[in-house]
């Protein structure tokens, strides 16, 4: 059968696949990034008030009112400009659609993204739906910093955007001041628009503040920015995100999300006015739990010498299995997680998932760790057998 071309520029979610081994070998699932926990018990019950009450209807295309007014109220004090509900925020099907669009919106094909890499496995077939060439920039290790010079030599003239992620996935990289001074200068300089993924934006450690890119005045007019529900509330499955954008780069998406998806299912739409509206307590709680979570697996990590940097946000270790003491650890990162998952039965994700540079990722395994601590105790009691 003759199917398109471009779908063959890319493999099958690797990580989706990791999913479905974890459910064959009864493994405990640390590869795929969702929660094995609920979305706050209120929120759920608006969620099924939501549907008893008839909100079960297309939406409007934008998202509903209410929702945007909530997002609208939030963004404005995040970014610092007055965010407009008619005009400036589209609810989208999870930050996965959102970035679909964005780059369906921006890109003409043969233009140029750069994405910076490791990156979340669904960046690079989101630019090749769109025809464009995803341009990898490789963070620098051990750190995973951003390096200006390298993100410099990467720009051409067919470079229209850049695609920022931070807190990262699977770095757990916060990037600091200096780092988002370079990304304003690239965009600045070369008339780029930035798409931001923000997703993780309440899960940071240790104090630290995010801070979205788009705030920045010289950034305020090219910016995308996205942001979603998932990871914050527990309810990946629910598929809500949503972008704020500037008049002429609403503009520009609207269409696109209109024709890709209609809307985002709308009983959710109305119950996530309700999580938006959780207490301070909320997410200081979620936080506090989040900082355990971290600490029972970077033990677990550390005890069984991987080496990884500790996750400055997000939920994700990105760790060097080739110190630890079993033979497996000479094994590339595919053969490492398969073997993870199926003899030692924890699964994760290697590392090469997240590079399109050959070679780049390899000794390496994610670990994903929103889970119950029950949960990441017993993926350490397996764990155990890796012990030197
Ligand atoms: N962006 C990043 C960086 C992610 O890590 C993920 C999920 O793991 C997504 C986007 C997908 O988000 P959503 O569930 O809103 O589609």
């Amino acid at each position: 059968m003759q199917v398109a071309q471009r779908i063959k520029r890319f493999r099958e979610s690797v990580i989706r696949e990791m999913t479905r081994l974890a459910i064959e070998y009864d493994a405990i699932n640390l590869s795929q990034g969702f929660q094995d926990f609920n979305p706050p018990p209120e929120v759920m019950e608006a969620a099924a008030r939501a549907i008893r009450d008839g909100h079960n209807q297309y939406s409007p295309t934008w998202g509903l009112p209410v929702l945007r007014e909530k997002l609208a109220e939030q963004y404005t004090q995040r970014l610092d400009w007055e965010v407009d509900a008619a005009q400036h925020v589209t609810v989208t099907c999870g930050v996965t659609e959102a970035i679909n669009v964005a780059m369906l919106a921006l890109l003409n094909p043969g233009d140029q993204i750069l994405l910076i890499e490791p990156a979340h496995e669904n960046f690079i077939p989101s630019a090749i739906f769109a025809g464009a060439k995803p341009v990898a920039v490789p963070l620098t290790l051990p750190d995973y910093r951003l390096d200006a010079e390298r993100l410099a030599q990467a720009v051409t003239p067919r470079t229209r955007a850049l695609l920022l992620n931070t807190p990262h996935n699977p770095s757990g990289r916060v990037f600091d001041e200096k780092e988002l001074a370079a990304v304003v200068e690239i965009v600045q300089s070369n008339d780029l628009v930035l798409i931001t993924d923000e997703i993780y934006d309440r899960i940071l450690y240790d104090g630290r503040d995010h801070r979205s890119p788009g705030k920045m005045t010289a950034l305020r007019e090219r910016t995308i920015t996205v942001g979603g529900l998932s990871k914050t509330f527990a309810m990946t499955g629910w598929r809500l995100g949503y972008i704020v954008a500037p008049t002429a780069l609403s503009a520009a998406v609207r269409p696109v999300h209109d024709f890709l998806t209609v809307c985002a299912p709308t009983p959710l739409q109305a119950a996530a006015v309700t999580a938006l509206s959780m207490p301070q307590s909320y997410y200081d709680d979620m936080l506090a739990d989040y900082h355990r979570r971290r600490e029972a697996m970077m033990t677990v990590l550390q005890a069984l010498a991987f080496s990884a940097p500790t996750p400055q946000g997000s939920y994700y270790v990105l760790a060097d299995y080739s110190g630890i003491g079993v033979e497996q650890a000479q094994l590339d990162s595919t053969a490492f997680a398969i073997w993870l998952t199926k003899d030692v039965g924890v699964a994760v994700v290697p590392g090469t998932v997240f590079y399109s540079i050959p070679g780049h990722g390899e000794s390496s395994v994610r670990f994903a760790f929103p889970k119950q601590l029950a949960t990441l105790q017993a993926a350490g009691e397996r764990l155990e057998r890796l012990r030197a």
